[in-house]
């Protein structure tokens, strides 16, 4: 699977970052909100379950998970 983030719509909530810690990190911006970034752009299928919910429960909708 692959990740894709629409980062102009990212307001850096950090649900993301709670529920996959392995691939997402949230990073204060110097202006404006902090913004997701993407630790692992290919995470392996052991982490679907939790970047699903990452991308399900973003509050902004950001997150789409591609198939390879
Ligand atoms: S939960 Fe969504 S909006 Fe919030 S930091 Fe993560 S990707 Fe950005």
């Amino acid at each position: 699977m692959k990740i894709k983030i629409d980062l102009a719509l990212c307001q850096g909530h950090s649900v993301c970052l709670d529920e996959a810690p392995e691939v997402f990190d949230v990073i204060d911006q110097d202006d404006g909100y902090p913004q997701v970034r993407v630790l692992l752009d290919n995470p392996p299928q052991e982490l679907r379950e939790k970047v699903m919910k990452a991308a399900k429960y973003c509050p902004n909708n950001v997150i789409t998970v591609l198939e390879d």
